[in-house]
């Protein structure tokens, strides 16, 4: 077979080969429901799993639900209720998703069932295989929206070659879930493996008792206020949360879980700012746990990234760094843990 030969790809090819950048793993496609949970308002999210999740991944919520024709648009490719052009994108989202693609991808590599009632008005159920929808039929259910999810990459061998063991793929899943049970101390969260509970959140608005949820007791005993009135003027209008006693501390750097306007993201800098406020207290290698809350005019970050990159940047780092360092700083020197530093400059 000659490989220079320029040849136009079958459509479902195309489709499965975008799908794969949304959806990488069971962990992406439980990132995307738990986003549209979230997005339509749920005070409760349930999310079950299966095995290693491409058996089964099961996301409940008690949101807006969709009617028979939101259900049609919402597996079609590019249809979102979110945004409506790129101005809307310009000014800021403050929706989770806006990108109308999750579901059309989940939908294209596995098979998918929607389950969905919005409050007073009638349940229906779609099924999409492959791509293709292959059912839609009147559902009696609850209000809200049930999204199950079964045989994930039946129809993309390589993508579930590449998929790790049970272990793995869960521990993705059970990161993915707590940090948006950290995000939102108002909605109960639920995590459910092989039908035993993971851990779940009580919704109640309290981040506290939203950590004592999913590190436990010791964690949560640990944990220092972060004032949110401590912040030096810079980007950032508040930053907020809790941050461990040094002594409560880990070799992993995944319990330090920053949130900018509410969205879970990676930011270098902000994690750097955070082990600098706590100076000599850490061991090198050693990680706190901390949550915390930065606010920001969301026309001045940029989170039209790839879907599945959470590294934000922002145009003044050094200013930020220097904010989450005194807010942090602030929390450890309330508690007496860490000597005043010397001002800059
Ligand atoms: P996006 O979230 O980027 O808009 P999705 O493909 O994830 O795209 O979802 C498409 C649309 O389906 C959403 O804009 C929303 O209107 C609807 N939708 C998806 N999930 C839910 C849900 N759990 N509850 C209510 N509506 C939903
Ligand atoms: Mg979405």
């Amino acid at each position: 077979m000659t490989t220079s030969e320029i040849r136009e790809l079958d459509p479902q090819t195309v489709e499965r080969i975008a799908a794969g950048e949304v959806v990488e793993r069971p962990a992406s496609v439980v990132k995307e429901l738990v986003e549209n949970s979230i997005d339509a308002g749920a005070s409760r999210v349930t999310v079950s799993i299966d095995r290693d999740g491409t058996d089964g991944i099961r996301v409940t919520d008690d949101g807006t639900g969709m009617s028979r024709d939101e259900l049609k648009h919402a597996v079609e490719k590019h249809t979102t209720s979110k945004i409506r052009n790129i101005d809307d994108l310009e000014s800021g989202v403050a929706t989770l998703g806006f990108r109308g693609e999750a579901l059309h991808a989940i939908g294209a590599v596995s098979r998918l069932t929607i389950t969905s009632k919005p409050r007073g008005g009638q349940g229906t159920a779609i099924t999409v295989e492959g791509g293709s929808v292959t059912d839609i039929s009147p559902a009696g259910c609850p209000p809200g929206t049930t999204v199950d999810v079964s045989d994930l990459f039946y129809n993309v061998p390589a993508r579930r070659k590449y998929l790790k063991q049970e272990t793995t793929e869960f521990a993705h899943v059970n990161t993915v879930t707590t940090s948006y049970g950290l995000a939102n101390p108002d909605v109960a969260v639920t995590l459910e493996h092989d039908g035993r509970e993971t851990f779940a959140t009580t919704g109640t608005g309290n981040l506290r008792e939203t950590v004592l949820a999913v590190y436990g007791r010791e964690v949560a005993e640990a944990m220092c206020d972060v004032p949110e009135d401590d912040v030096p003027e810079g980007p950032l209008d508040t930053v907020s949360g809790l941050v461990s006693h040094p002594e409560t501390n880990r070799s992993s750097r995944e319990y330090l879980s920053t949130f900018v306007n509410g969205r879970y993201v990676t930011a270098g800098a902000v994690r750097e700012a955070v082990l600098d406020a706590y100076d000599t207290q850490l061991a090198p290698d050693r990680y706190p746990f901390a949550v915390l809350f930065l606010e920001v005019d969301p026309g001045t970050v940029d989170v039209n990234v790839h879907p599945r990159k959470l590294e934000v940047r922002f145009a003044d780092e050094s200013t930020v760094q220097d904010q989450v360092e005194t807010a942090v700083e602030a929390a450890l020197l309330e508690e007496g843990l860490v000597r005043s530093s010397a001002p800059r400059g």
